[in-house]
């Protein structure tokens, strides 16, 4: 067969595709578009970050090693460059520019609603340069109609599952939530999905508590139906149905090119520009694990635990009788949290664990052979480096997608176990703590000796396999991205454009 326009990229194409890239303005968005441009460029195309000078800074170790690997192939030229425009001046202190800065609901409202502001610059973007096509946050509902005025397509980067997209689209079609008791405990169904996903009341964001909440989210669902097509960062032997779904009863047109995050070529720095210090002792120390006996734990770069929360699974890691790393970026006095015993189980007093602070290196971590599960808040970043690990997770997800994502993970994929969490709740606010019995359970269930533990690690690590073959040459992913390419172009030498 003819060789597509993709795989000549760097022979006969004087002029690269160029693609701009606008992630939202929190590490869970940016981290996997930096990843998604080091996908793209590596077929060939030229990629452009829009971004602002504190969220450059997340990114920019992952670009500049992406730069270096390509160097040779790009005949020097930059693959990938950010363009940094000034954060917008709507009243939030100085530096604060990304979601894990926000400390109050004002300043989490006021930052949600004042990046509107940043369509003048992406505008400005769009008229002094050309791009083929814009990847725009979901986020970021107003760039259809700022691509549309400069005739570029606007594919919509979706930062989560197309399981959990379609059981969104599913409450928002059928005003689900409205329609259900008004009861916490109540049973509430998603109608119209390919499998029989339900939820308890209290997983589910109240729509009377933040009615400007689900308003942002159906003007989401309508901009992204209203784009030339949507991105995912997932790939299509993890989600069949929910590909098919999409395509044939949502007619909503996707392209899955992940797990992105196995492109990076920053595996120790991603996401970060001060990687923890103590990095190189943690690998280390897990060097000098045995194969699957230690539980990683983090909950990404949101989430907030109370000294109760803390302290439960604390007691949860303990009485699980497995290794740990637990990431905990609470400044919370350890006098607060921390039950008796514990200090003990810690290096260098005990062997049992460690806790990092700081930011740790995840895909280093969660690729060592010494983890063999993952507690996690199934923020979908996290949930697809574990699948692209194949480790299996115990889920405790907390808010946003989360709940979706574990329903994903635990009933459709059979990958992990969940520590029972009820409550959706953002950082700021109360949920029922969870008992150190339960999570210990659920770490059992995933990683001890038995039935249920050997089906879900053998469900993970075939999952692991598919992951990664789906990037490479001939899979799913790889495949998706040069179909897109070859449409792009395609739309390129249809449309008039000046390229230059
Ligand atoms: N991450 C990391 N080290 C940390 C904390 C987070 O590398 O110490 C990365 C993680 O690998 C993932 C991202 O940050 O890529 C978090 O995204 P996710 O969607 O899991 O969660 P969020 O922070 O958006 O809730």
């Amino acid at each position: 067969s003819e060789p597509r326009s993709s795989d000549m990229a760097f022979k006969d194409e004087p002029q690269p595709l160029h693609i701009l890239f606008f992630p939202f303005l929190a590490p869970g968005h940016l981290i996997p578009i930096a990843d998604m441009a080091t996908l793209f460029a590596a077929r060939g195309v030229r990629c452009t970050i829009l971004t602002t000078p504190v969220n450059a800074a997340v990114i920019r170790s992952a670009v500049e090693r992406a730069n270096d690997s390509f160097r040779g192939t790009t005949g020097g030229a930059v693959a990938i460059d950010i363009a940094i425009v000034p954060f917008p001046d709507i009243g939030l202190p100085p530096g604060v520019e990304s979601s894990p800065a926000l400390s109050s609901q004002e300043d989490h409202d006021t930052f949600f609603l004042g990046l509107q502001e940043l369509r003048e610059p992406f505008d400005r973007f769009l008229s002094e340069n050309h791009a083929d096509a814009v990847v725009a946050d979901s986020f970021f509902p107003w760039s259809v109609d700022t691509a549309a005025k400069h005739g570029v397509p606007r594919i919509a980067f979706l930062g989560s599952s197309m399981f959990a997209t379609a059981c969104i689209d599913s409450t928002v079609r059928n005003n689900t939530v409205e329609a259900s008791p008004d009861d916490p405990d109540a049973v509430v169904s998603l109608p119209g999905l390919p499998h029989r996903v339900e939820l308890i009341r209290s997983q589910m964001t109240d729509p009377k508590k933040r009615p400007e909440e689900r308003n942002f989210f159906q003007s989401l669902n309508a901009a992204d139906q209203r784009s030339y097509g949507e991105v995912f960062n997932s790939f299509h032997e993890l989600e069949p149905d929910y590909v098919e779904h999409y395509r044939t009863t949502l007619v909503r047109r996707a392209w899955l090119v992940g797990p992105v995050a196995l492109a990076s070529q920053d595996l120790s720095a991603r996401g970060t520009s001060e990687l923890s210090a103590d990095a190189d002792h943690f690998l280390r120390w897990l060097d000098a694990k045995p194969d699957g006996s230690v539980v990683y734990v983090s909950f990404g770069t949101l989430s907030s635990f109370s000294p109760k929360d803390m302290r439960e699974l604390a007691r949860g890691l303990d009485l699980s009788g497995k290794n740990f790393v637990w990431v905990n970026g609470s400044d919370t006095d350890a006098t607060e949290w921390m039950p008796e015993g514990f200090a003990e189980l810690m290096a260098p007093r005990g062997e049992r664990g460690l806790t990092i602070r700081g930011w740790a290196p995840q895909m280093l971590i969660l690729n060592h052979p010494a983890v063999g599960g993952f507690v996690t808040h199934c923020g979908w970043n996290s949930t697809l480096e574990a699948v692209a690990a194949g480790v299996p997770m115990v889920t405790w997800p907390l808010n946003f997608d989360q709940f979706y994502n574990e329903k994903l993970v635990v009933e459709v994929l059979k990958v992990g176990v969940g520590v029972g969490s009820l409550d959706y709740a953002s950082k700021l606010e109360n949920r029922r703590v969870i008992g150190g019995e339960a999570i210990a359970g659920a770490i059992g269930r995933v990683m001890g000796d038995g039935e249920e533990g050997d089906a879900i690690r053998k469900k993970a690590t075939e999952l692991g396999v598919k992951a990664r073959g789906a990037l490479e040459k001939g899979g799913s992913s790889w495949d998706d991205v040069g179909r897109l390419m070859d449409e792009l172009m395609a739309r390129r030498s249809s449309v008039t454009v000046d390229v230059n």
